[in-house]
């Protein structure tokens, strides 16, 4: 039941306005908080390092991938090498 925040009186569920006074029940909705005025959210802010230290930036991270992905190339022609 919705009642008119106006007059009180006690409307059904699906009244858009009040059956006494005519106020416009849709305007008090059922969970006041979901209408809350949103501020737009703050933008994201990202951490990330501006300066790497020196001894992590001079890691070489993707030699090391590719010199696995060879390693693994290798071993892989070395088994077919075998199997046949
Ligand atoms: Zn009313």
């Amino acid at each position: 039941m919705k009642q008119c925040p106006r007059c009180g009186y006690t409307n059904k569920d699906i009244a858009n306005y009040c059956a006494r006074c005519g106020y416009p029940l849709y305007l008090q909705p059922a969970f006041p908080n979901l209408y809350q005025p949103t501020y737009p959210p703050p933008p994201p802010t990202y951490h990330y390092p501006q300066s790497l230290p020196a001894s992590r930036a001079r890691k070489p991270d993707f030699p090391i991938f590719a010199l696995i992905l060879g390693i693994g190339a290798i071993l892989t022609a070395i088994l077919l090498a075998t199997i046949r």
